[in-house]
């Protein structure tokens, strides 16, 4: 984080800007304390986070934790959940229209190392149902996909879904490229490997958001702050550029 402090000669008072950073994704209804978190993240300059759900309780203790300023939620029925929680599908209308700190419908997608209790065609459909509700809602889609990127980008062409965030992108420099081009943006979780260094090399600032995936991958919200240094690293540019674009990436996409 840098500051910037008035000169002492000029006679002004002392003043200091802050970076804003953004997490597009994590969990925060994981935490004992989400509310702590919460403040602790804001003290760091981690003013915006973008908490996800996926099974029924998941996404009611989210909603609720939404009414804190400066958190919003996504709600959706995952890959993991598609057999068991696909009547969760059926209220995600519902509870969206319950709270305008909910932007999105999330996460959602197809995974195939959950595959064997949930067949793969049922987490295709259950996914095709949700992004239809987003798209009828005018909602963007955010979107968890384990082995399965051509198989996603499957449906969201089809359904000509426009406004999808890859959560903890997989896939490689030319698919992100190709992502892009469409309109979508890359997420890139603190987990470094030569692979996502191409991504993010590929790749221009206005696609790409940053996400923790706490306490999941990352230990807290604040762990964006270190993938906005990795990218800034990566890219030859400030970090202040990277902060910036990349809330405003977050803001731009949910409407917030
Ligand atoms: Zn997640």
């Amino acid at each position: 984080m840098e500051q910037y402090t008035a000169s002492v000669e000029m006679k002004k008072p002392v003043f200091s800007t802050r970076l804003e950073f953004a997490d597009a994704h994590c969990h925060l209804n994981l935490f004992n304390d989400a509310k702590k978190v919460m403040m602790d993240s804001r003290d760091m300059g981690v003013s915006t986070i973008i908490t996800a759900g996926g099974c029924r309780k998941d996404n009611r203790e989210n909603a609720e934790l939404a009414s804190i300023d400066g958190i919003f939620a996504v709600v959706g029925v995952s890959p993991d959940f598609s057999s068991s929680d696909s009547a969760e599908v059926e209220t995600l209308e519902k509870l969206v229209k319950s709270s305008r700190k909910i932007v999105g419908i999330g996460e959602i997608g197809i995974d195939v190392k959950v595959a064997k209790g949930n067949g793969l065609e049922l987490q295709e459909e259950v996914f095709a149902r949700q992004v239809r509700i987003a798209k009828d809602m005018g909602l963007p889609v955010v979107l968890h996909s384990r082995g399965a990127l051509d198989k996603v980008m499957g449906v969201l062409d089809r359904e000509c879904m426009r406004g999808a965030m890859f959560h903890f992108f997989e896939g490689d420099a030319k698919q992100a490229v190709d992502i892009a081009a469409k309109g979508h943006f890359i997420s890139i979780p603190p987990a470094e490997t030569g692979k996502r260094k191409k991504v993010i090399k590929a790749v221009g600032l206005d696609s790409i958001v940053v996400e923790t995936d706490s306490p999941i991958v990352g230990k807290t919200p604040t762990d964006v702050i270190k993938v906005c240094e990795m990218i800034a690293l990566i890219k030859g540019v400030g970090v202040e550029d990277v902060a910036a674009r990349t809330t405003e990436n977050i803001r731009r996409l949910f409407f917030i």
